[in-house]
């Protein structure tokens, strides 16, 4: 953007904050050039990240021991490769990994490559003339050089040694405490050094976690301070003692985030500002998410190399818990990921994953490492350019009220170790996420997600700071939510009474998120059951029994649904309806008597329930003494689908035959009287197959529809009404497609 056309956004955001114009656009820039970036559309608006819908991320964690390092850096070919990639924002590394500032720092240690130029200056120059945004990049705690220089702020492991991050391979960073003052105190000066030196419009703080369980002295003193006594050294999710350090870790890290973001909001009102955000997509109590972290980021942004289900799950909590739209998916090209520098991947991937984000009102930003001596491989900026041209083309119809029959609830504290078992002492060690068995809280979530994608049923991710919204959604879903607050309990119960329906499974309310361990769910009364205990078989089976049986087809009583896990064991304590009860094998799978040598074949048929059926004031709810979620197999993963329907109450958002590669996002625009649905045919093995005939069904909510529409060309659908549904055929699906319903 040039200074002029720069000074002018910046004056007229000014005045639209103060609320003495309105924020559009549209009319206040006729009679100038149309830029040559086309990020400012018709129907963007000022804000940089609203007229963002393609974006790079520049990987530039380099040393200098090498004098050809770096020294290859051209700003113009820089930027007329992001030119060629048509990218509106650009992230560029101020302060990397390797703690050396790409800046004539006065603080820090400055990279050779950049002591005798301003390369910064050079190319956000450039960028800014045309028409690209910057991001500004600084890596929090994982900085090789202050590491070397300030021993004192290193972390220390609970074996007393210093931590090296081990996340990826065994030379990522030295890593260093939140909670050293001077370390945060260096931040916070270097961060005003960059801010009066520089233009720039978005900041991104990288790695924003915990390194590790940190016993640094002051980690000590704060322990000392703030509880009392020693830092716990052994994980034990059942004692208080433990719980309580884990959620002053949570708390420190919060209290960490939000301290460098308010001063970088001080230091550049108006700026806005994102922290990785891979702890929030990975979980794992070690890193420390919590909700009070993510109010230090305006907009959620990670790279995070999941496949598909998982990334679906992790675009819905991104897309509930960023402040601000779109959300950031953040991916190198190499494949398969960025380890990897000179394996590219292809255009369909790329196109795929880029629609993905875009689909869920996120923004794909592409990630390429430079080469060690500063030069780029211009191939990847053209392919990457072809996937942004297609994003390009949708731009302008981005946005709304994501719509959603289905909210499954992520709860940052909720890590209990199925049966109880205790941690072992090395998950205290190290810096990357703890990997949690495969039926507690998160990867019951997951795959929760995966369910409900396959079932084509409207779902997102909530979480705390959704509470007081349930009632936006027909169904809750508690996977395995082991550790609930009060206030999380009584939510849930108002939601229920007012007509709210509720899955959950195994330990949910079972713990408070102090660690207690209550002697029955905190929601007993409302699942229709009490606590007694828990099998000690790991396999168990669901039995299906009375009036539902058919739901479970093609299984039945004497060929009950097998489950890799325990069952907590319950008796109803009312009116709860059994839906089917606990089959347990033969004999003990840890044992070794046997009824079959090679498997353990269903044999005793318990009274205990499985699943219960309740109804509280005007809702339901359903528990399932297993998670069922957990289900692999497409038959098993079809009953858990039924088993869900049966929890609606009216007509999802919209419903389809599109088969399960194909996932279908829907907006509400009322704002501009539509709505918009996505549609995402991501195979397997690419490229695709297209898909032909998708029949779409459209809950219209009682509003009146006058067209739909493929966009972007805006051409007509035929479409019927059956009552207060909307019908169309979307005759082919490629990668993507988009269409809009007007309504009125
Ligand atoms: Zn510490």
């Amino acid at each position: 953007m040039s200074k002029s056309r720069r000074d002018f956004f910046k004056k007229l955001a000014a005045l639209s904050a103060a609320g003495i114009v309105p924020v559009k656009v549209d009319g206040l820039l006729s009679g100038e050039s149309i830029p040559k970036q086309s990020g400012f559309t018709k129907e963007s608006e000022l804000k940089w990240y609203m007229r963002s819908y393609r974006r790079h991320f520049f990987d530039m964690h380099i040393p200098d021991w090498n004098p050809a390092f770096l020294s290859k850096l051209e700003p113009q070919t820089i930027v007329d490769n992001l030119l060629l990639e048509k990218v509106t924002a650009v992230a560029l590394m101020f302060l990397p990994h390797t703690g050396l500032a790409h800046y004539p720092s006065k603080i820090g240690k400055v990279h050779s490559a950049f002591e005798k130029r301003d390369f910064m200056k050079e190319i956000i120059n450039l960028c800014h003339s045309n028409h690209i945004d910057i991001v500004m990049y600084y890596c929090l705690l994982y900085t090789e050089w202050y590491w070397d220089m300030h021993p004192e702020a290193r972390t220390v492991d609970v074996d007393g040694n210093y931590q090296h991050a081990i996340g990826v391979g065994n030379r990522h960073a030295g890593t260093l405490c939140p909670n050293n003052p001077g370390y945060r105190k260096f931040v916070e000066d270097q961060l005003k050094e960059i801010s009066g030196m520089y233009d720039f419009e978005g900041v991104w703080l990288d790695m924003t976690w915990w390194p590790t369980v940190c016993y640094c002295e002051s980690c000590k003193k704060r322990y000392h301070e703030e509880i009392g006594g020693e830092i716990p050294q052994k994980i034990e999710w059942l004692d208080p003692v433990w719980v309580q350090f884990q959620r002053k870790r949570q708390a420190w890290l919060a209290e960490f985030g939000n301290q460098m973001t308010d001063s970088m909001k001080k230091l550049k009102p108006g700026v806005t500002v994102a922290h990785q955000s891979g702890q929030f997509a990975w979980g794992s109590w070690r890193l420390g998410a919590s909700n009070e972290l993510a109010r230090a980021t305006d907009w959620l942004s990670a790279d995070t190399y999941a496949d598909w289900p998982t990334q679906s799950y992790i675009n819905k909590l991104f897309y509930s818990m960023s402040r601000i739209k779109p959300w950031e998916h953040v991916m190198g090209w190499g494949y398969p990921w960025m380890k990897e520098t000179v394996v590219t991947r292809t255009e369909e991937d790329l196109r795929c994953r880029a629609f993905d984000a875009f689909m869920n009102d996120g923004v794909m930003t592409f990630l390429e490492a430079f080469d060690p001596e500063g030069t780029l491989n211009r191939d990847n900026y053209l392919r990457g350019g072809k996937v942004f041209a297609d994003i390009e083309k949708y731009e302008a119809f981005a946005g709304g009220e994501f719509l959603w029959d289905f909210a499954i609830y992520r709860s940052f504290d909720s890590e209990v170790p199925n049966r109880f078992e205790p941690s072992s002492r090395t998950e205290l060690l190290g810096d990357w996420p703890v990997s949690a068995g495969p039926t507690e809280h998160l990867p019951a979530s997951i795959a929760m997600a995966r369910i409900l994608k396959d079932n084509h049923f409207p779902f997102g991710v909530i979480t705390r700071k959704d509470l007081n919204d349930l009632g936006k959604y027909q169904v809750l879903i508690l996977p395995n939510v082991a550790m609930m607050s009060l206030e999380e309990v009584s939510a849930i119960r108002n939601y229920i009474a007012g007509g709210g329906s509720v899955y959950a499974s195994k330990y949910t309310s079972l713990l408070t998120t102090g660690g207690q361990r209550l002697n029955n769910f905190g929601l007993s009364d409302l699942f229709g059951v009490d606590y007694v205990g828990e099998t000690s078989e790991v396999v168990t089976y669901v039995r299906p029994t009375g009036q539902y049986k058919d739901l479970f087809d093609p299984f039945k009583e004497e060929y009950p649904s097998t489950l890799n896990d325990t069952q907590v064991i319950t008796r109803t304590n009312g009116t709860a309806e059994i839906i089917a009860f606990i089959t347990l094998p033969y004999t003990d799978p840890s044992g070794r008597k046997y009824a079959s040598i090679l498997s353990d074949p269903p044999g005793v048929d318990s009274q205990y329930p499985s699943l219960v059926l309740n109804r509280f004031g005007k809702g339901k709810i359903m528990y399932s003494a297993g998670p069922i979620e957990i289900w692999e197999y497409s038959t098993q993963r079809e009953i858990v689908g039924r088993l869900l329907k049966m929890l609606t109450s009216k007509p999802l958002f919209y419903e389809t035959d599109a088969p399960g590669t194909v996932e279908i996002t829907m907006f509400n625009q009322p704002d501009r009287s539509r709505f918009i649905l996505h549609f995402l045919n991501y195979q397997n093995q690419l490229p695709n197959i297209p898909v032909q005939n998708i029949h779409v069904k459209v809950n219209m909510d009682m509003k009146k529809p006058s067209q739909v529409l493929l966009l972007p060309d805006k051409k007509e659908i035929k479409f019927k009404m059956n009552g207060n549904t909307l019908e169309f055929v979307l005759t082919e699906l490629i990668d993507y497609a988009m269409t809009g319903i007007i309504y009125h």
